[in-house]
Order: structure tokens, then C-alpha cells, then sequence
């Protein structure tokens, strides 16, 4: 796996969280990414509101998009984020996209492409998930996603159905 070894990269998180008042879930877990050793904080989108993907019988999603810079690997930003969602009260109930207090997707990192098992870069499902290209073109909408192609392009083969902008 490549990364410059004391540069910092751009990497893109996704948040989302449908339990426990959602947009201060995800409001406080961006304030909680900033403040973390080694990362910087460049944008944050504004809040977006989502009908669930999969099991229907569950509350709508809160939804935003972070570009930070870092000079942690890939790996250890994961495993900063899994422990962020532990500090939200994260459960796994083993149910596919069931309700959680608070998801932390690493979307972009730099301009790798990275596929272990624990972690792939791009993350999967980017190109059809309107409630991540949305608000990811709110803060970059000039990104290439490695693999993928222009974000204008994604968007445009991308339902922006159910999903409503909350805060300007
Ligand atoms: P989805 O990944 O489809 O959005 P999810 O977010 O509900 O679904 P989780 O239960 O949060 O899925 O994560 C399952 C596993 O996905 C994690 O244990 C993690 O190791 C792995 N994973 C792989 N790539 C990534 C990534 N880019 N960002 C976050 N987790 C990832
Ligand atoms: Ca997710
Ligand atoms: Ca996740």
C-alpha cells in the first residue's frame, strides 16, 4: 500500500446517522474527527436528509460529507473512525444497513485504490449513493474518484431521489 510516508493526504469521510438526535451525532463527530492528532479538517458539507437504504423500517438519515488532510494510512484512519463510532454508542445488531447512532465510511484517500479486507478504497457503493455524491460535490465538485471517474459524471447517472438539503 502506498502513502507518502510525511505528507499529508486528502481523504473524504462520509458520516451518517439515523439514532440518538442524528444531526448532533453527526455535528459532534465532525468536531471529534478535528480534533484528532493528525488530521486537519478542510471542509465539512451541509447536512442532508435520507430515506434509508435497505431495510425500510427504520427512521430517515442524517447525512454529511468531510474532507480532511492527514498524515495517518489508510488503516489507522479507519480504525480512528471505527473508535469515533464507539464513542457514539455504535451497535452492531449484524442486521445489513440497520440504524446506528453514527457510520463513519473512509470514502476517498488521496489517489489510491485499495481493496483488503477490511478496507476498500474507493468506498463501495460511491457511485450510486446520492446522500455521498451530494453532498461530496457540495465540497469538491471538481473530484476525481480514482477508478470511477469525474464526480459530475457519477451524479449523472446517480437517482437524486430521496434526499433533501438541510442547512445551507
Ligand atoms: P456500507 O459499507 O455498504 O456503507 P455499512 O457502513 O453499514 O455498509 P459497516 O457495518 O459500517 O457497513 O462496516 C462493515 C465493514 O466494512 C467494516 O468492518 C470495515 O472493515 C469495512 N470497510 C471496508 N471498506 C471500508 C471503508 N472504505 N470505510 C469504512 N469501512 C470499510
Ligand atoms: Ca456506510
Ligand atoms: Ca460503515
Amino acid at each position: 500500500m502506498n502513502y507518502p510516508a510525511n505528507g499529508f493526504v486528502t481523504a473524504y469521510i462520509g458520516l451518517g446517522s439515523n439514532l440518538a438526535s442524528p444531526a448532533e451525532q453527526i455535528i459532534t463527530a465532525c468536531q471529534r474527527i478535528s480534533a484528532t492528532p493528525d488530521i486537519i479538517q478542510l471542509a465539512c458539507s451541509s447536512l442532508y436528509h435520507s430515506e434509508p437504504m435497505g431495510p425500510q423500517n427504520q427512521p430517515d438519515y442524517v447525512n454529511a460529507v468531510m474532507a480532511i488532510r492527514t498524515t495517518l494510512a489508510p488503516l489507522p484512519l479507519l480504525h480512528c473512525l471505527q473508535t469515533i463510532e464507539q464513542l457514539h454508542g455504535r451497535t452492531r445488531t449484524g442486521e445489513r444497513w440497520g440504524a446506528r447512532t453514527l457510520d463513519l465510511d473512509l470514502l476517498i484517500y488521496g489517489e489510491q485504490q485499495i481493496d483488503l479486507p477490511e478496507l476498500t478504497i474507493p468506498h463501495v457503493g460511491i457511485g450510486e449513493r446520492a446522500f455521498v455524491l451530494l453532498p461530496l460535490y457540495e465540497i469538491a465538485p471538481n473530484l476525481i474518484v480514482p477508478g470511477y471517474g469525474t464526480l459530475t459524471g457519477l451524479l449523472d447517472h446517480c437517482p437524486l431521489t430521496n434526499i433533501k438539503r438541510l442547512t445551507p
